[in-house]
C-alpha cells in the first residue's frame, strides 16, 4: 500500500472485483517472465486466500501470514549492512547502472498540485493536473528518484511501531513502456535482482503478492514484494482508464514502483526498529545524551512483537499491552527503556522532517500545511518536556543536514535558514505555554471530559496540543483518531472552485492581449450572457487572474466593468447595455489603467525576490493583488517586519527599478522550465497548462505567470512600500505603490509633510510668544510691587489685576493668561507679605485645565483659610484643590465656570451674601 499517489476514489469493493478478475487470469495480468525462468510458483494463502509467488516451494502462507514475519531483527537476510545513507547509494548505483536517469528529489512542498500541500508519493512528483485530468510528465524514461514524503495521518503510530514515519523516502523507480521504457517483466526482473544481485538477499526469500491499484479514473494490477514479513515495495501496471464495466488501454501506461529506503536499510540492519538506521548517528547520540542503558535482546523482542501485534489488530494501545506481556517487560524497565526510547525516534523523526519542509520554503502555522509541522515541532519539544530533556533542536538539524547531505547537497544551502525557523518556533512555544498552561489549569479545574473535537478546537483556537494535554494529565491518552481528523481537516482547505457558465460550442477567444496587444480594435461579438456579458472572437481585454486586475474600456459604446478567463474564452461583463450577438463592434482598453497594473504586476515580482533576498529562503508570494494605483503582495514570514527590514526590501526593490533589467518572457515545455529554473517558478500558484510562461528578470526573478509586464524595471521608475501587516499566522502583507501612483504617494506624503512641518512651525511661534510674554510678566513683579505700596491699586488695573475691598478685608485677583504659575506663586507671596489683609486668587489655563493659586495673608487666613478657598473654586471647576491656611493651589476641567468660580472666592473673602 505505498502508493497513494493519485487520488484513491474508487471504492474498496471496487478494488476487490478488480482483484478476482485479474487474479482469475494470472497468464495475462501476474506472470512476468521472471517467474517463468526462475521457477516461481503461483500459491493461495491457506489463511487469507490471497494469491502470492514464491520459489519456496513449500511456503503455504502469503508473507503477512507466514510464521518468519519479521524475523529480520536481529538475524537480517543479507549478506551486506547497509545504513540509509549507504542503501539509496547502493539502489541508485544498480538502476543507473540498468539504465535509469537518476534525478533529485522534488521539493516536499508540493506547489505544482492544488491539491496537496506535501508531496506524499513519488509518482507525485510528475504528475500535473490539467482541468479533471491528471497528465504524466517525466524528466526522463527510465528514472528513479529518492522522494522525500511527508504524511501526516499515521503520526501517533511515529516512534512506537518501530517503522512509521511522518516523513520518509520513497524509492521511485517509474517508466513509460515505449522506446527507452520498459513494462512488467523488466520492473521485476530488476527489483529482483536489486534485492538480490545488490542486496544479497536470498531468492526463496522474495515473495510477490498479487494486488491491484485504482484510483483518478484508472487502474491496473501491481505485485507487491516482501522479504521476511516486511513489504519493501510495490510495483503498480497502470494501464487501464474508466471502469470495471466500462474500460480500455491507456494511451500512456505507466510502471509506479515505490519502495521505501527506510525499510531497506532495516531489512540489512535487522535493527529492532527502522530509526535505529535510518537517522544516522542521531539516534544513538540522544541515548547517550540521555543515558538509557539499552538491552538489545529485550528491544528485538519487544519491536518484533509490537510489529507482529500490528498485523493482527490496528487498536496500538492493545498491541502495546501485548507485546508488554509477551515480553514479560515490568512496568518500571518500560519506563526506563521503552518509553525514553519512544520519545528519542519521536523527536528524531520529527526534525528531519521539519528540515525537509522548512528547507522548501514551508513555515509552522495555524493555517494550511503550515500547522502540520507546527504540530510535529510542538510534539517533539513537548515530549522533551516530558521526559525533562534539553536538546538544542537546532544541533539536531545540524546533525541531519551533515548526514543526508551526500543524498540531498540542497540542504546545505538552507541550513542556517531552517535552523532560524526551528528557533523562532520553540521559543513561540517557550511563551505560549503558560498561556497554554492557565487555559488546561480550568479545563482540569472543571473535570470535563474531553472529545475529539474539543481536542480539535483547543488545538485549532488556542494552539494547545493533545501532548500538552498528555503532559498535564488532562487526558489519559491521545485519541487515535485525533491527527488524522485534523489532517483532513486542513487538507480539503487547498482546492476552491469557480463559477461554471454554459460556454458550450464557443471557440476558443484569440487572446490579443498575448500578441501585439492593441488596445484599439475590431471584434465579433459571439454570444451575449444573462444580458449583461459577452464573448468576443478576438480581445485585448486582459482578463481578472493571478491577482491581476482585469482591464476597463469599451466594448461598442458600453463600459467593460469585469473580465473573467473560462477556459480559454474570455467573458466580458458590460454595463448598461449590451450589443447583439453577431455584430462587429469597436473595442477600446483603458490604457491608462492597464499601464497601472502592468507597472504594479512586474513590481511584485521585484518585491517578491528583494524579500526572499532580505529576509530568507522561506519567502514565497502567498498571493498578490495589483490595481490601477495601488497593489499588495503578501509574502509568507514568521514575523511582522521591522522599519529596518521594509527600508531594505525597498531599497534593494529601487535598486533593481535604476538597473534598468529587461523583464524576459519566453514560453517553455512545463517540465523543461521545471528542470531550468526549479519550482520557484510557482509563486503565483500552479500552471494548468503544459507550457508554461516563464516571466524573468534576469536570475533575480523567475516566475510562472500569465500577468502583463513592462520591458524594463525602469518603466516602473519608483517602488514605495507605504504599509505593512502581519495578517495571519505566518503572512505578511506588504501594501505597495509604482509608477505614477508612487510619485503621487509621495508628492502626498511630501505635502502632508509640508503641512505638518508649518503647524508645527505655528505652533512653535505661538509657543515662543507665550513664554516670551510669561517672561515680560515675571520681569513685572518688582514693578508691580512697587504699585501696591502707592496709596492706591488702580494702576494694576491696567494689567489685568484687580483689587476688592471691603471693610478692610483686600481681594486681589487676576485670570491674564500672561501670567504663569510662577507669577502667582511670586507676586502673590510678596503681596501679602506686604498686606497681611489680603487675599490673592490667580487663576490660569494650563494643559487644557484651568488651575488656582491663592495666598492668604496672616490676617486674612483667620478669616478665611487659602484652602477652604481653592477647595471651593475647585470644585466649580469640576476638580479638587487644598494646602494649609496661608496657601494653597487646585483646579479643574471646567473652562466655562472660571468666572464663577472668582466669584465664589470673591465673595468668601468679602464676606458678601
Ligand atoms: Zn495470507
Ligand atoms: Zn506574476
Amino acid at each position: 500500500m505505498l502508493n497513494i499517489g493519485q487520488t484513491e476514489n474508487s471504492s474498496k469493493m471496487d478494488k476487490s472485483q478488480i482483484l478476482a478478475k485479474f487474479s482469475s487470469d494470472p497468464e495475462r495480468y501476474y506472470k512476468v517472465s521472471l517467474f517463468e525462468e526462475k521457477g516461481f510458483v503461483r500459491k493461495s494463502c491457506t489463511k487469507c486466500k490471497r494469491f502470492f509467488w514464491t520459489l519456496d516451494q513449500t511456503q503455504s502462507f502469503c508473507p503477512e501470514d507466514a510464521e518468519n514475519n519479521y524475523s529480520f531483527i536481529g538475524n537480517p537476510p543479507t549478506k551486506k549492512r547497509f545504513d540509509y545513507v549507504q542503501a539509496w547509494k547502493e539502489v541508485e548505483s544498480f538502476f543507473v547502472q540498468n539504465g535509469h536517469k537518476s534525478v533529485s528529489r522534488y521539493p516536499v512542498v508540493c506547489r505544482w498540485r492544488d491539491d496537496l500541500y506535501f508531496t506524499i508519493a513519488s509518482i507525485v512528483d510528475f504528475q500535473r493536473v490539467m482541468g479533471s485530468k491528471v497528465v504524466f510528465e517525466f524528466p526522463a524514461n527510465p528514472l528513479v528518484v529518492p522522494q522525500t514524503c511527508l504524511r501526516f495521518k499515521d503520526i501517533e503510530n511515529v516512534g512506537v511501531t518501530g517503522r512509521h514515519f511522518s516523513s520518509f523516502c520513497m524509492i521511485g523507480q517509474h517508466s513509460i513502456p515505449n522506446s527507452q521504457g520498459y513494462w512488467k517483466d523488466k520492473c521485476i526482473e530488476l527489483d529482483f535482482r536489486l534485492l538480490t544481485e545488490k542486496f544479497g538477499i536470498d531468492k526463496k526469500e522474495v515473495v510477490f503478492v498479487e494486488d491491484v491499484w485504482a484510483g483518478g479514473g484508472s487502474f491496473g494490477s501491481s505485485l507487491e514484494y516482501f522479504v521476511r514479513g516486511l513489504e519493501l515495495g510495490n510495483a503498480v501496471f497502470t494501464e487501464f482508464g474508466g471502469d470495471l464495466n466500462n474500460y480500455s488501454v491507456l494511451d500512456q501506461k505507466i510502471i509506479d514502483m515505490g519502495a521505501g529506503l527506510e525499510r531497506f536499510a532495516w531489512i540489512t540492519m535487522g535493527t529492532p526498529t527502522a530509526y535505529d538506521c535510518c537517522f544516522g548517528p542521531i539516534t544513538k547520540n540522544l541515548i547517550e545524551k540521555v543515558g538509557i542503558d539499552v538491552e538489545p535482546k529485550l528491544l528485538q523482542e519487544y519491536f518484533t512483537a509490537i510489529s507482529k501485534g500490528l498485523r493482527e489488530s490496528t487498536d496500538l494501545t492493545q498491541v502495546r499491552k501485548n507485546a508488554i506481556k509477551q515480553t514479560k517487560i515490568d512496568e518500571a524497565k518500560f519506563n526506563k527503556i521503552i518509553a525514553p526510547l519512544e520519545g528519542i525516534y519521536l523527536i528524531a523523526d520529527h526534525l528531519r522532517t521539519l528540515v525537509f519542509a522548512i528547507s522548501d520554503g514551508a513555515l509552522p502555522s495555524n493555517v494550511g500545511g503550515g500547522y502540520n509541522l507546527r504540530m510535529i515541532l510542538r510534539r517533539a519539544v513537548a515530549t522533551m518536556d516530558r521526559f525533562g530533556w534539553n536538546f538544542d533542536l537546532r544541533e539536531l538539524a545540524d546533525m541531519h543536514i551533515d548526514y543526508l547531505k551526500s543524498t540531498y547537497p540542497e540542504l546545505e544551502e538552507t541550513r542556517d535558514d531552517v535552523k532560524t525557523i526551528i528557533g523562532i518556533e520553540r521559543e513561540r512555544y517557550g511563551e505560549s505555554k503558560i498561556r497554554m498552561k492557565s487555559i488546561a489549569d480550568t479545563i482540569k479545574s472543571q473535570n470535563k471530559k474531553l472529545t475529539v473535537d474539543d481536542l480539535i478546537r483547543l488545538y485549532e483556537s488556542d494552539g494547545i496540543t493533545p501532548d500538552f494535554l498528555k503532559e498535564a494529565q488532562i487526558i489519559p491518552e491521545i485519541p487515535s483518531t485525533f491527527y488524522e481528523r485534523l489532517s483532513e481537516l486542513h487538507q480539503s482547505e487547498k482546492a476552491e472552485k469557480k463559477e461554471e457558465l454554459n460556454l458550450n460550442g464557443i471557440p476558443d477567444t484569440d487572446l490579443l492581449y498575448y500578441k501585439e496587444d492593441p488596445h484599439e480594435f475590431e471584434a465579433k461579438v459571439l454570444k451575449v450572457i444573462n444580458k449583461k456579458m459577452v464573448v468576443l472572437d478576438r480581445t485585448s481585454f486582459y482578463p481578472r487572474g493571478g491577482g491581476q486586475e482585469p482591464d476597463h474600456g469599451k466594448i461598442g459604446t458600453f463600459d467593460v466593468i469585469d473580465v473573467n478567463k473560462h477556459g480559454n474564452i474570455i467573458v466580458h461583463e458590460l454595463k448598461d447595455g449590451i450589443p447583439k450577438e453577431g455584430e462587429t463592434v469597436s473595442c477600446v482598453v483603458n490604457s491608462k489603467r492597464r499601464d497601472g497594473i502592468t507597472k504594479h504586476h512586474t513590481s511584485t515580482h521585484i518585491l517578491n525576490s528583494s524579500s526572499r533576498n532580505v529576509l530568507g529562503s522561506w519567502v514565497w508570494q502567498h498571493s498578490a493583488f495589483k490595481e490601477e494605483d495601488h497593489a499588495r503582495l503578501d509574502i509568507t514570514h514568521h514575523s511582522a517586519l521591522t522599519e529596518e527590514e521594509v527600508a531594505k526590501i525597498e531599497e534593494l526593490a529601487n535598486a533593481k527599478v535604476k538597473e534598468n533589467i529587461p523583464v524576459t518572457i519566453q514560453n517553455y515545455d512545463r517540465g523543461t522550465a521545471e528542470q531550468k529554473y526549479g519550482f520557484r517558478i510557482y509563486q503565483g500558484g500552479i500552471v494548468p497548462v503544459k507550457s508554461v510562461r516563464i516571466v524573468s528578470i534576469e536570475d533575480f526573478d523567475v516566475e510562472a505567470c500569465g500577468g502583463t509586464h513592462v520591458k524594463n524595471t525602469k518603466d516602473i521608475e519608483l517602488i514605495k512600500i507605504t504599509r505593512t501587516k502581519r495578517i495571519q499566522d505566518g503572512v505578511v502583507r506588504l501594501e505597495f505603490v509604482s509608477g505614477k501612483a508612487a510619485h503621487e504617494y509621495i508628492k502626498k506624503h511630501e505635502e502632508e509633510l509640508q503641512k505638518q512641518l508649518q503647524e508645527k512651525a505655528v505652533k512653535e511661534q505661538r509657543d515662543k510668544l507665550r513664554e516670551q510674554r510669561k517672561q515680560e510678566a515675571r520681569e513685572k513683579i518688582p514693578a508691580l510691587l512697587r504699585q501696591v505700596y502707592e496709596p492706591d491699586f488702580i494702576a494694576l488695573k491696567d494689567n489685568e489685576i484687580y483689587v476688592f475691598e471691603v471693610k478692610s478685608r483686600k481681594f486681589v485677583y487676576t485670570a491674564n493668561d500672561q501670567y504663569d504659575e510662577y507669577f502667582h506663586i511670586n507676586f502673590g507671596e510678596e503681596l501679602v507679605k506686604h498686606d497681611p489683609r489680603i487675599v490673592y486668587c490667580g487663576v490660569f489655563e494650563e494643559g487644557g485645565k484651568v488651575r488656582t493659586i491663592i495666598h492668604a495673608g496672616e490676617e486674612a487666613s483667620r478669616q478665611n483659610k487659602a484652602g477652604d478657598i481653592a477647595k471651593a473654586i475647585s470644585q466649580i471647576l469640576g476638580g479638587y484643590g487644598g494646602g494649609n491656611p496661608r496657601f494653597a493651589q487646585g483646579g479643574g476641567p471646567n473652562k466655562s465656570k472660571k468666572d464663577e468660580a472668582i466669584n465664589k472666592a470673591k465673595s468668601m473673602v468679602l464676606e458678601i451674601v
